[in-house]
């Protein structure tokens, strides 16, 4: 079976997945918003706003800061930050190294030494080595491992793919880019809370990555576009993060937390595997740690709470509501914060929900 339109419909799908991310097209209502109703004078700075941004807590300067005008997907008018960051700045300013690995060259490359994908075929489903999905995906039919053992990869920025098989996708970085964050300065609950979606936006990560929820699991050609069932999977670096198509690296999952995932019952990937996450450009071993701003405007904490300096299930400090999140005092908010936690040993880790409001589109890459 082949795919006449493969490479178009890999095309369509990265535009896709990309303009679900931005959150849908056009940039006129942001234009008039940073242009005209721009409030930074006075007491109107985002250093004298009183809401949950510090800057101190994002390890990284930002390109600008302001308070502007903005309206929440309730219908609300309000103020918002609006953070600017430079894309890719957890690896070096060419964005080369920027973590990883992503594709395995071969089904005996090292797990320790492979990134990670979703798999949602019939084969050992789940999240796992790359090395792993692309045997259960061979398996299952998707013609992605050669007579070699060498699996297929493809780089999404070069749109090498070839008809009939299917691809390991990676993507290159363009650190020319610059993200930026809507986020309410004061939160506003909503009536219930919201489901987070796959690649919906969360929110701002340190170092001015992008938190974005649930990856692709496996991208299968549509039919109808020309599709016969190849299929492709994203890859994820031992970070839970990747460049999208367009060339900016974000977090699908919380990085903080995700070696206490790695290490959890469910997935024991560290010892089984040596797989784990580290950079050093952030530190990504304190489960604990203060760990963004969810576009909601509430924090994001690691999985755990520190209670004497010793890791702590946050559920024992103060009761988590569905979107494991609670109010108690923390080292950033010392007069006590609504904030999330990650998921201890979920896989992706993020809180499933958001209790407050937002922009939507809460981010925008150009
Ligand atoms: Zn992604
Ligand atoms: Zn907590």
């Amino acid at each position: 079976m082949s795919s006449s339109y493969k490479k178009n419909t890999i095309t369509l799908s990265s535009v896709l997945i990309l303009t679900l991310m931005l959150g849908g097209c056009g940039s006129d209502d942001d234009s008039d918003t940073t242009s005209d109703d721009t409030t930074t004078t006075g007491s109107d700075t985002v250093a004298d706003a009183t809401g949950n941004y510090q800057s101190a807590l994002f390890d990284t300067a930002t390109t600008s800061e302001e308070l502007v005008d903005c309206t929440l997907e309730n219908g609300s008018s309000t103020t918002c930050y609006q953070l600017t960051f430079n894309s890719n700045t957890v690896g070096d300013t060419e964005g080369e190294g920027t973590v990883g690995p992503y594709c395995p060259d071969t089904i005996t490359t090292d797990r320790s030494e492979s990134g990670l994908g979703v798999y949602d075929g019939a084969t050992n489903p789940g999240f796992q080595s790359l090395v792993d999905a692309a045997q259960g995906m061979d398996a299952d039919g998707y013609d992605i491992v050669d007579e070699d053992g060498n699996i297929r990869m493809s780089d999404l920025t070069q749109g090498s793919e070839e008809e009939g098989f299917s691809y390991c996708l990676s993507a290159g970085f363009d650190s020319t880019l610059e993200v930026t964050f809507l986020i309410p300065v004061t939160p506003e609950l909503r009536s219930e809370p919201y489901e987070l979606g796959t690649i919906d936006s969360l929110g701002v990560g340190v170092n001015g990555v992008p938190l974005t929820a649930n990856p692709p699991s496996v991208t299968v050609a549509e039919e109808g576009v020309g599709g016969t069932g190849s299929g492709n999977i994203p890859a994820l670096d031992q970070c839970g993060g990747h460049p999208d198509p367009s060339g900016y690296y974000h977090w699908h999952f919380i990085p903080q937390s995700i070696n206490t995932v790695y290490e959890s019952e469910d997935y024991d990937f560290t010892e089984q595997y040596g797989i784990s996450c580290s950079n050093s450009f952030i530190d990504y071993d304190e489960p604990t740690s203060f760990a963004g701003l969810a576009k909601d405007g509430y924090p994001i904490y690691g999985a755990y709470d520190s209670v004497d300096a010793v890791d702590t299930l946050p559920d024992t400090v103060a009761t988590v509501d569905e979107c494991n999140g609670h109010s108690h005092t923390t080292d950033e908010f010392p007069d006590g914060v609504y904030h999330y936690h990650a998921l201890e040993g979920g896989a992706p880790n993020l809180p499933p929900c958001l209790m407050g409001s937002f922009v939507d589109r809460s981010v925008t890459v150009e």
